[in-house]
């Protein structure tokens, strides 16, 4: 019985995403196939399959499956991408990416945080991750240039920095806004003459911050 509610809740939430947009299959897929409860702690476990953000440690939040599909798909992933995340958070959406992209980078600037993302990247036997504690906003000189960049944590404006280190050709999909509650999701295409923008809709992110957090070491 328990695991027919569990197909069950895992269908609500493939169609959940389908209804908000996300269509690529390989995306869908990746996301059926990932436990979103691994990345979760006590109580929130219970509500995995809903299609809403949750609170992870350090007063940071888990994002919305809808928004992880829309952003992913946004990326145009392929099998031969070394990716950039920021805000690795709980680590569910650097799951997602390391099922479709060949390398992924995630920085955190909270310890606790990188530490558990990392525990549970492991349990599921995803190898192709390495995540970083570290300052986001500097990027990852010492890895660039990355074909994908993908920012999970809303900036004020596109950072610099950030777009320097993307390959021409290169994607980067990041929520850009001048206010704490509300921001515009950005995919930028870094060509040959510059920097083409496509807009896609509004999101909310916690904020972007930069320098390593001082969290208690536990
Ligand atoms: N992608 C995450 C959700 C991220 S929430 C997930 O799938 O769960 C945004 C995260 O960005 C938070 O954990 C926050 O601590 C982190 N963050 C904010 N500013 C940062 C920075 N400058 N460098 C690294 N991480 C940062």
């Amino acid at each position: 019985m328990e695991e027919e509610d569990d197909i069950d809740r895992r269908m609500q939430f493939v169609l959940a995403l389908r209804r908000h947009g996300v269509i690529d299959r390989d995306v869908l897929a990746a996301m059926e196939t990932t436990p979103r409860e691994a990345f979760l702690e006590g109580i929130f476990r219970e509500r995995a399959y809903q299609d809403t953000p949750l609170p992870i440690a350090c007063g940071q939040t888990i994002s919305q499956p809808s928004v992880v599909g829309l952003m992913t798909q946004a990326l145009e992933l392929d099998r031969r991408c070394k990716v950039l995340e920021i805000g690795t958070g709980s680590g569910y959406q650097a799951a997602i990416l390391a099922k479709l992209a060949r390398r992924v980078y995630t920085v955190e600037r909270h310890k606790p945080l990188a530490q558990a993302a990392r525990r549970a990247l492991e349990k599921l036997e995803l190898a192709n991750v390495i995540v970083v504690h570290g300052d986001g906003a500097l990027g990852l000189p010492e890895q660039a240039p990355f074909d994908r960049i993908l920012v999970t944590a809303a900036a004020e404006d596109t950072p610099r920095l950030l777009v320097d280190q993307l390959r021409i050709g290169g994607i980067m999909v990041l929520p850009v806004g001048q206010t704490a509650t509300v921001q515009t999701l950005i995919k930028i295409t870094r060509t040959e003459d510059g920097l083409d923008y496509a807009d896609l809709g509004e999101v909310r992110f916690v904020p972007l911050v930069e320098g390593v957090a001082s969290d208690v070491s536990k």
